[in-house]
């Protein structure tokens, strides 16, 4: 199993982090991705060094809520990393309007700019879009992010989202909101992802899936998760574990060493 989405350099985990690291491998888990442009500015920083010291994959990129903070510099920096063999990937990246902790033009323009360097650089890009499902797929067609590819993650949307993301030959990675009430119209495109176009993630230390919810949530717990998506596929964890284990290295081939 895999991880493909995780911010374990946060400080939450500063002070148990191996711990968490040898829970995840005891559980299966062998790979995570260590997704970094959250909650500072350059949090890929963080998270690139994190990274590095654990021996996995990392991805660097301004979050939505960070976009106000991007500089010339920031651009500069980020096209450098890009062209590190750690870095498999462009992001977190996208809009979200729920919380607008940057103004939407701000966002939209950091956005479009980092769809553009990640078909520059020929990385794939991963997408955080909240309350922005049709805007994310009009910039993300408009600028023909199908060639560089990505992954929608923490899927929270509706069919439209799904659909059009596929339609670029994007994956669609979930989470523990799958498993939340409510979550009706996630749990139907759970069970119509293509097997070769599904992931599963955690988002620790966010969204700590049932049992653990409320709780920190942490990379063993993707077994939640993949059980969720196999119960409602009528198909084995193994056989989920298997899919996205091969997902993860398609799509992220700086992935594989
Ligand atoms: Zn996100
Ligand atoms: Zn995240």
């Amino acid at each position: 199993m895999i991880d493909s989405h995780c911010h374990i350099d946060m400080p939450q985990f500063d002070a148990d982090r191996d711990e968490v690291v040898a829970r995840a491998k005891a559980a299966g888990i062998e790979r995570m991705l260590l997704v970094g442009g959250v909650d500072e500015e350059n949090g890929h920083l963080r998270a690139i060094k994190v990274a590095d010291s654990l021996g996995f994959p990392a991805s660097a990129g301004v979050h939505p809520h960070e976009a106000r903070l991007a500089t010339e510099k920031t651009w500069d920096e980020l096209e450098g990393l890009a062209n590190e063999k750690r870095i498999v990937a462009i992001g977190e990246i996208g809009l979200d309007f729920h919380y607008d902790h940057s103004p939407r033009d701000t966002q939209r323009e950091v956005f479009r700019r980092q769809v553009r360097l990640a078909r520059k650089v020929g990385l794939p890009v991963i997408i955080h879009t909240r309350e922005a499902d049709s805007e994310t797929c009009d910039l993300l067609e408009e600028e023909k992010a199908g060639e560089c590819g990505g992954v929608i993650h923490c899927f929270t949307g509706g069919h439209e989202l799904a659909d059009r993301a596929l339609a670029l030959g994007f994956y669609v990675s979930f989470s523990g909101i799958l498993a939340f009430p409510r979550a009706e119209v996630i749990q139907q495109v759970a069970k119509k992802v293509p097997a070769d176009r599904l992931l599963v993630e955690t988002d620790a230390p966010f969204l700590a899936p049932p049992p653990h919810r409320g709780k920190r949530n942490e990379p063993a717990f993707v077994t939640e998760v993949a059980k969720k998506v196999a119960a409602l596929r009528e198909t084995s964890v193994e056989a989920i574990g298997a899919a996205v284990t091969a997902n993860f290295q398609r799509l992220f081939p700086r992935a594989r060493d």
